[in-house]
């Protein structure tokens, strides 16, 4: 037998005797007469043939014969929740070792029992959504997710596991309608995701639509309404504001592709580059280039401008052949930025192509400087971990002597 399968097993072991110790204890109290109601307990002979069991069930297990001990855990375990206790953990012992099979079998005999609280029975449908999640019987796993909620509708680790199914298959609508009950339930806002699944579900019906209008497909006509609803639940979603102000351009609406695509200046402006194609094109098609370019002046100008907007519209000046204006917008970059190295690259190869050899070997030197400072010079050779101290012991893993030069 394997040294970690004995682990396993002996973890298990201890649960039950936990339990076991536990629920002795308790029957104990009960007949000294300190428990108020008359004792329930059944005679001690059931106990002691009950407790046989799980004895002969820990010996299966520890003997690595895990049906036998299955066997012998069901003909041991009479429904009170200590038992049921034992057995949804080492069904969940099983799962956790891979072996779906088992986990199943154990969950579904807890559940087939007719005498069970709502509690366990809530416990273990949980168990056994959680397994066929594990082994992909993912319509299954939805199903006895499903039922947990039929019992607990505020089931919170059902309502998580359930609205990360119905992400993982793609089902949009599903997916964003168990993500507002959760959201409901625990008080807890997650408006990103609610945003990027209102855009996913917008799109997946609109596909549908245009699929169901084969014969005469109406390009174009694209309902702003998920990308508006995305926007208003985070104002931060980029993806909204941009699948927006295509469709607007697509439809003929460049004032409004404009107002919704530099919007983002402010909602997200260390993202604002990414809109720049569509925003330029909406401004072309409408017919205002010099609108553009005003626009960008001013953002560039701004305190919010990002590192990667300023290099954007250093390559944009450039392949408009305004050489001169790129590189004087590189050196305002490099000047706020000196850590970025994409922009003193990019502004060192336009002095280049000026010829102005200086002040590009300058920006190098400067940038070369910077790195080096940042440069680890030690690394550990058990775990990784760099520094540019040598700590004769190492911080993250701790073992003695381990960091080697860089
Ligand atoms: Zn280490």
């Amino acid at each position: 037998m394997k040294l970690a399968n004995l682990i396993g097993w002996s973890a298990l072991a201890l649960t039950v005797g936990a339990v076991l110790f536990r629920a002795g204890y308790r029957i104990g109290r009960d007949r000294s007469g300190q428990g108020l109601a008359p004792s329930a307990s059944p005679p001690g002979l059931v106990r002691h043939e009950e407790a046989a069991f799980y004895f002969r069930g820990i010996s299966f297990l520890l003997s690595d014969e895990p049906d036998k001990a299955i066997e012998a855990f069901t003909q041991a375990v009479r429904i009170n929740s200590e038992t049921v206790e034992i057995y949804l953990s080492l069904g969940n012992l099983f799962r956790a070792r891979g072996e779906v099979g088992r986990a199943i079998r154990i969950h579904q005999n807890i559940i087939a029992r007719p005498d069970l609280s709502d509690a366990n029975r809530t416990a273990a449908l949980y168990a056994l959504a959680e397994d066929y999640r594990q082994g992909g019987f993912l319509d299954r796993a939805v199903d006895s997710y499903r039922r947990v909620l039929g019992v607990d509708a505020h089931h919170r680790r059902a309502l998580v596991g359930l609205q990360a199914l119905h992400e993982s298959e793609g089902r949009w609508d599903l997916a964003l309608e168990v993500l507002r009950t959760l959201q409901r339930v625990s008080g807890q806002a997650d408006p990103r995701r609610e945003a990027h699944l209102l855009l996913r579900a917008g799109l997946e019906q609109q596909r549908d639509a245009t699929k169901e209008e084969a014969p005469s497909p109406t390009p174009g006509v694209v309902d702003p309404a998920p990308f508006l609803a995305a926007i208003k639940v985070y104002p931060g979603c980029v993806e909204a504001y941009r699948l927006l102000g295509e469709a607007e351009i697509e439809q003929g609406k460049y004032a409004a592709a404009i107002k919704h695509l530099s919007a983002v200046r402010k909602h997200r402006p260390s993202h604002f580059f990414l809109l720049l194609g569509p925003l330029q094109k909406a401004f072309s098609l409408s017919g205002d280039e010099t609108g553009f370019y005003k626009l960008m002046t001013e953002t560039v100008a701004s305190p919010t401008a990002s590192p990667r907007l300023l290099l954007c519209w250093g390559n944009l000046l450039e392949e408009w052949g305004r050489l001169d204006e790129a590189v004087q917008w590189l050196r305002r970059g490099v000047a706020r930025y000196p850590g970025s190295t994409y922009l003193s690259h990019r502004l060192m190869v336009l002095l280049r192509r000026q010829h102005n050899l200086e002040e590009a070997v300058e920006v190098a030197d400067r940038c070369l400087d910077l790195l080096t400072a940042r440069q680890p010079v030690f690394q550990c050779g058990q775990c990784g971990f760099k520094s540019q101290d040598i700590s004769w012991k190492c911080p993250q893993c701790q073992v003695w002597d381990t960091m080697e030069p860089l």
